[in-house]
């Protein structure tokens, strides 16, 4: 087989690969070595993905830097030395870099190729794969590593088209940094992205206006250097602890609270929440077991973030606009900051609340809301993603009998285990929805689902098999018992992008699966077990197949 890569198009691959971020660049390396021809298809100029786009200031990770990293090549995690506990965009991005490097991972990608659409040519049993500059590949496998967070949104806010100053969106950020000095700033929007950006923003901006719909819930980070010793016995040990992290429920080695809070007294709880408050991250979230199941547990911990807002911002107006009231602490995605509330007490900061007066639009000059105009030389969006089903939409997918993706899922995203979809066979889709992905260290699901992937092709090269398919039946089962379980939370309680809430007409369905980590491994393995249970397999194409 050859991985020689035609600018003319029209090949015939044994898999396409849409993506080059952590997934797209694992599942070319992983099917390469196993000696597959395989094409890397990325939009933009180079690998990274996320990391790629995202280079807004202060952007980095908030699962600490040596989880979130491969596992995959243990000489890798030894050779490479992350800086801080969360490393910052250039550093991850390096990362990623030196991970194509390393093996050799360019050559087998077409950068700058958007993919437009993917049909299933059903006589040939291949996928017909065309990007938007028209080049055509064909293979019998497709692979859509197209990552949950890669569509960003800028609402339509009427009149934007006439602002004359600058404008950009978090994710997807010039390369050359921008310069806010002496600048009128507005930022819109209060999830992670902007709980990044606001404080070096501010720093920078002779004035920054913050707008805010929602307040999230953010913790410290507190961030640093990796001291040498720390890293030493994280090396010593590291086979060890990714196979603990493996076992956990979100593939993060936190430190899981065994109890509900309801069962200790209110000096316990500010004990354990301040313990945890200064050790910083999202470790703060699983103090409780019950945190994200029980409204009066959550309400514990919830509490303990309000007061220290209200001890941090010392105007107590702002303070309390800038606490969380109508939602449980962690149903919408926990942020991770670095001085984002003490901002607030920055003479050059103002936090405009806009959910009694909405941005009503721009004009030349200004941001405007319902009782007021903010003149600004500058705005940026921190409004966040159309995402896990977005950039899969935004492609023309054709399965069995002309079916299209966007049709299957007018009303959410049907997937089997968030791997694959009925009527679209020999497509896979990594940490799709469906699956724990955006709930747990994307990484460790990102290596475990290309290992899941590559695995049953390997098998299906080994026992003949043509095709592979989710059963209609399993993947409705699947979708059930997915919403069943998210019943079972708090999540639906909050105006989430985990339920597509954020992106008018959406369906709100709750997309990622909370059933933990380490139960759907243990469902992935038990499908393989059962000979790929809830998949009909055919050894020849024609085999008849239910339209
Ligand atoms: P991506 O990295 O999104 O890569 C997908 C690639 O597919 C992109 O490069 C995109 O250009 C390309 N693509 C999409 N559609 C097409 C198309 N039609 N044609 C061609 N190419 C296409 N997760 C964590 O677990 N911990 C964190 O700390 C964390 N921090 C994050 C910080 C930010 C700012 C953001 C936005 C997300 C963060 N995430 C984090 C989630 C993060 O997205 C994942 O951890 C991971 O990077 C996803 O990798 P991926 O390869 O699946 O997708
Ligand atoms: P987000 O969480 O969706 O936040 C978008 C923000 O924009 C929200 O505050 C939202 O308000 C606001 N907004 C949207 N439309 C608006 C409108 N019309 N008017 C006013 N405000 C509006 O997006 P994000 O911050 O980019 O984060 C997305 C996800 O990426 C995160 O949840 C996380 O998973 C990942 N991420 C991680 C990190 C990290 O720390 N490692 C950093 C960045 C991103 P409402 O809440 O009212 O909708």
């Amino acid at each position: 087989m050859t991985d020689k890569i035609s600018e003319q198009g029209a090949q015939q691959l044994d898999v396409v690969v849409v993506g080059a971020g952590f997934a797209g660049l694992y599942l070319v390396h992983k099917l390469r070595s196993l000696g597959y021809d395989v094409l890397g298809l990325e939009a933009a100029a180079d690998v990274g993905g996320t990391w790629y786009w995202n280079r807004y200031p202060g952007a980095r990770c908030d699962v600490e830097s040596l989880q979130y990293s491969y596992s995959f090549s243990e000489e890798l995690q030894q050779e490479w030395r992350w800086s801080e506990r969360f490393a910052p965009q250039p550093e991850i991005l390096a990362y990623l870099g030196h991970v194509a490097d390393r093996f050799d991972l360019r050559r087998s990608f077409l950068f700058n190729t958007r993919v437009a659409s993917a049909r299933y040519e059903e006589s040939a049993n291949l996928w017909s794969i065309a990007t938007e500059a028209g080049k055509c590949f064909s293979a019998r496998f497709c692979i859509m590593a197209t990552g949950n967070l890669s569509v960003g949104r800028i609402p339509e806010f009427a009149g934007l088209q006439d602002f004359a100053g600058e404008i950009y969106h978090t994710g997807n950020w010039p390369h050359e940094g921008v310069d806010f000095t002496g600048k009128r700033v507005g930022v819109v929007g209060t999830g992670s992205s902007a709980v990044q950006s606001i404080p070096p923003i501010a720093q920078q901006a002779e004035h920054l206006y913050v707008f805010q719909r929602t307040p999230h819930f953010s913790v410290p980070a507190r961030n640093g250097p990796i001291e040498d010793q720390y890293d030493s016995e994280w090396k010593r040990n590291y086979p060890a602890q990714r196979a603990k992290a493996r076992s956990t429920r979100s593939g993060v080695l936190y430190d899981y609270g065994t109890k509900s809070a309801l069962e200790v007294d209110a000096g316990e709880h500010a004990v354990e929440l301040g313990r945890r408050w200064e050790k910083g991250g999202t470790n703060f979230l699983y103090a409780y077991n019950d945190t994200l199941r029980s409204e009066a547990s959550n309400q514990i911990s919830a509490d303990f973030v309000r007061e220290r807002i209200g001890e941090i911002v010392i105007d107590p107006t702002v303070a309390d606009k800038l606490m969380p009231k109508d939602y449980p602490i962690g149903t919408k995605r926990i942020c991770v900051d670095t001085d984002f509330y003490a901002t607030f007490n920055r003479p050059n900061v103002t936090l405009v609340d806009v959910r009694p007066s909405p941005i009503t639009g721009f004009d030349q000059t200004s941001l405007k809301t319902a009782d007021a105009s903010y003149q600004l030389d500058a705005v940026v969006f921190a409004t966040g993603f159309d995402a896990m089903t977005g950039a899969l939409l935004k492609m023309d997918i054709v399965g069995r009998n002309g079916h299209s993706l966007r049709d299957k899922w007018a009303e959410g995203p049907k997937t089997y285990l968030g791997l694959a979809i009925a009527g679209f066979p020999n497509m896979f889709i990594v940490t799709g929805p469906g699956s724990p992905s955006v709930l747990s260290n994307v990484v460790i699901a990102i290596e475990q689902h290309v290992e899941w992937i590559v695995d049953c092709i390997e098998k299906m090269e080994h026992e003949g098999i043509a095709t592979i398919e989710a059963e209609e039946s399993a993947q409705q089962e699947w979708v059930d018992h997915v919403n069943d379980v998210a019943c079972q939370t708090l999540y639906y309680q909050a105006n989430s992008w985990f339920l597509g809430a954020n992106v008018p007409g959406k369906p709100r369905i709750f997309m990622p699966y909370v059933g933990g980590f380490d139960t759907y491994v243990a469902k992935c393995d038990d499908v393989v077990r059962n000979g790929y249970a809830g998949f009909i397999k055919t050894k020849d194409q024609a085999e008849a197949i239910p339209a």
